[in-house]
C-alpha cells in the first residue's frame, strides 16, 4: 500500500511517495517556481506533472512508479486553529475550515490548500488526509496557551498560542520512546526541534503541554533569521526611536533578526561557526544567545513536567551540532542531566543516546522525518474504521 506525501508552499511543492509496508521512500521529488515563467501556472499544473513524473519517471533519472495501489495522498496544513485537533479526512467543509484559518497564516495556509485542490482535482478517487502543524499542541491547557490579554481577544479573534512543529515533535517524542523502549503514554520529554525554524515542547505522557511557539512561529526561541521573545513594547519603541514604520516591524523581527540580525553574517550555523572559529565576536555571540535561549527553556519545562525522561533534540542543528547540546545540556547533573562529552560529539545524523548510563534523563538526538510521520498519520486516519 502507498501514501503520497504533499508539502505543497507559495512557490513550489514537494512530494514523497512512500511504500506503507516498510515505510521505504519510492519517489520523492520536487515542482519549483510555480507561477513564474519556464514552470506550471498553478498548483493543479504542478500536480498533474507530479503523476506523470511517478506514472513515466523524468529525465533527471527518477524511475517509473507503479501508482496503482496509492491508498491515500497526505497534506501538510500549517494552520489547524482549534477546530482540528487530529489529521483529518478531508471534503469540502474541511477545505472551508482551513480556507477560515487564513488569517492565522496567511502566507501558509492559501498555498497548502491550493495544493489539496490541485491533488483532489488530479487524484478523484482515494481519500485526501489534513495533517496539521498545530494539531500535536491542541492538548495544551489553557494556562499554557492563554496570553495575559482581555480574554474576549482569545474568544472573538482567536488569540492564543498554537505551536507549530506539531508533527516534527510527535514523531521524534515517539521515536524517543521507542528508542529507549519506554511506553509512550507514560513517556515525559522535552522535545527540541532546531533548523531555520527552532521550537521547544514539553511533552508528558506523550502529550504537548507546552510549546515555545505561539500565534505565529515567530514566539520563543531565536532562530535562523526570527528574533522569538522579545519585549512586545518594542513594537511601539522602536516605531518612535528609529522611525521604523510599524509596517516594516514585522518583516524586521521575522526576516532580519535571530541568528541573522545579531552576527550579521548568516543565518546559517555552519556559517556563523566558520565566522567565529576565524575569530568573528558576533556570530560567536550569536550561537551563544541562540544556546543560553534555549537552556532557559530547558529549566523552565524540566520545571513544567513532572519528571522528565529524555531531552530530544532534532532539526539540522540539534542533529549535527555537538557543541550547542553541550552548551544546552553541560554542567546540568544538579537537574538530572549528565551528558556523556565523547558521545555528544560523536552523535550526528542518526539515532543515539548522548547522555551518561546514570543520567536520571537521557539525552537523544533522534532525527525527525516530518514526511513519514505525516504519512503514518495519514494511513492511520484511512484505517480508522467508520464511527
Ligand atoms: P529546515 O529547518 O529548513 O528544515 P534544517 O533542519 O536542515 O532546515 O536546519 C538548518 C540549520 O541546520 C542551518 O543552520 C544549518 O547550518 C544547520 N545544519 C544542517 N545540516 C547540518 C550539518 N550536517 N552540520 C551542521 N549544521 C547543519
Amino acid at each position: 500500500m502507498k501514501i503520497l506525501v504533499i508539502n505543497s508552499g507559495s512557490s513550489s511543492l514537494k512530494y514523497q511517495l512512500f511504500d506503507m509496508a516498510d515505510g521505504t521512500v519510492l519517489a520523492r521529488g520536487v515542482m519549483e517556481r510555480i507561477g513564474e515563467s519556464g514552470s506550471v501556472p498553478d498548483h493543479t499544473a504542478a500536480l498533474t506533472a507530479v503523476v506523470e513524473r511517478l506514472r513515466h519517471g523524468d529525465n533527471a533519472g527518477a524511475c517509473a512508479v507503479d501508482i496503482g495501489d496509492l491508498a491515500a495522498i497526505g497534506h501538510r496544513v500549517v494552520h489547524g486553529g482549534e477546530h482540528f485537533v487530529h489529521a483529518t479526512v478531508i471534503d469540502d467543509t474541511v477545505e472551508t475550515a482551513i480556507e477560515s484559518l487564513t488569517p492565522l497564516a496567511p502566507l501558509h495556509n492559501p498555498p497548502n490548500l491550493a495544493g489539496i485542490r490541485g491533488a483532489r482535482h488530479a487524484f478523484p478517487g482515494i481519500p485526501h488526509v489534513a495533517v496539521f502543524d498545530t494539531a500535536f499542541h491542541q492538548t495544551m491547557p489553557p494556562r499554557a496557551f492563554l496570553y495575559g490579554l482581555p480574554y474576549e481577544y482569545y474568544e472573538r479573534y482567536g488569540v492564543r498560542r498554537y505551536g507549530f512543529h506539531g508533527t516534527s515533535h510527535a514523531y521524534v517524542a515517539r521515536a524517543a520512546a521507542r528508542w529507549l523502549d519506554r511506553p509512550y503514554n507514560r513517556f515525559n520529554a522535552i522535545t527540541c526541534h532546531l533548523g531555520n525554524g527552532c521550537s521547544m515542547a514539553a511533552v508528558r505522557h506523550g502529550q504537548s503541554v507546552d510549546t515555545s511557539m505561539g500565534l505565529t512561529p515567530l514566539e520563543g526561541l531565536m532562530m535562523g533569521t526570527r528574533s522569538g521573545d522579545i519585549d512586545p513594547a518594542l513594537c511601539f519603541f522602536l516605531p518612535n526611536a528609529a522611525g521604523i514604520p510599524i509596517s516594516d516591524m514585522e518583516n524586521m523581527l521575522n526576516k532580519q533578526s535571530g541568528l541573522l540580525g545579531v552576527s550579521g553574517v548568516s543565518n546559517d550555523f555552519r556559517a556563523l561557526r566558520q565566522a567565529a572559529d576565524d575569530g568573528n565576536a558576533r556570530a560567536r555571540l550569536a550561537m551563544d544567545m541562540f544556546a543560553y535561549r534555549i537552556r532557559k527553556y530547558l529549566g523552565a519545562y524540566l520545571a513544567v513536567l513532572d519528571g522528565c525522561d529524555a531531552v530530544v533534540f532534532t532539526g539540522g542543528i540539534g542533529e549535527h551540532q555537538a557543541d550547542i547540546r553541550t552548551a544546552i545540556c553541560g554542567g546540568l547533573s544538579h537537574l538530572g542531566i549528565v551528558l556523556d562529552i565523547d558521545r555528544n560529539a560523536g552523535a550526528g545524523g542518526q539515532a543515539a543516546c548522548v547522555s551518561r548510563p546514570e543520567s536520571p534523563v537521557a539525552v537523544v538526538v533522534m532525527p525527525t522525518d516530518e514526511e513519514l510521520e505525516i504519512a503514518q498519520q495519514t494511513l492511520a486516519v484511512v484505517n480508522r474504521p467508520e464511527q
